[in-house]
């Protein structure tokens, strides 16, 4: 592999069994061609954002290194969230399976397919909290540092499991 790009994953799932889908497409994206996961974060139990009563979620991050380029990664993964029976009934649907392509290095996109960093990243705390542990110095492009932009969503439900 050769000009490696540092990409950051969040994974949600509320349906089903949340933890090992999780564990099971960690699993996946380790397995990728030209990539290499090279941190995780511990599962987090977080309530649904614009979604009341349905189940809480559970999430994590992974940082992988890849020579894939952004648009091949994002497919990769959505070819993992169908594995694992992802229906996009309707908007905030609940879900087996829910994989968002943070970052990408440090490149800025924005198309119809894929658009980075992911807009709502730096507004969840189930992505910030998890972020935080595995590199808490992270910056996100266009908002700043994971570490200072915490204290604008600990108005949001958030359990650490392990
Ligand atoms: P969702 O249903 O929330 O998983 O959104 C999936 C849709 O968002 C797909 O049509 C993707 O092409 C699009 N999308 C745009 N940017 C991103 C991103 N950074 N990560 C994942 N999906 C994205």
């Amino acid at each position: 592999m050769s000009e490696l790009s540092r990409a950051w994953v969040a994974l949600g799932a509320n349906l089903g069994e949340p933890r090992a889908a999780l564990n099971r497409a960690i699993e996946s994206i380790a397995r990728l061609a030209q990539c290499r996961l090279v941190a995780r974060s511990s599962h987090y139990r977080s309530a649904p954002v614009d979604a009341p009563g349905q189940p809480d979620y559970w999430n994590a991050v992974v940082a992988l290194d890849t020579g894939l380029e952004p648009l091949a990664l994002l497919r990769a993964l959505q070819q993992i969230e169908q594995a694992n029976g992802r229906e996009r009934s309707f908007r905030n649907a609940p879900r087996t399976l829910d994989l968002d392509l943070l970052m990408f290095g440090d490149i800025s996109l924005a198309t119809e397919e894929l658009t980075l960093p992911h807009p709502r990243m730096h507004l969840r705390a189930f992505v910030l909290a998890p972020l935080a542990e595995i590199n808490s110095d992270l910056q996100i492009p266009g908002h700043g540092r994971v570490a200072a932009l915490l204290p604008s969503v600990r108005d949001q439900l958030i359990e650490r499991m392990d």
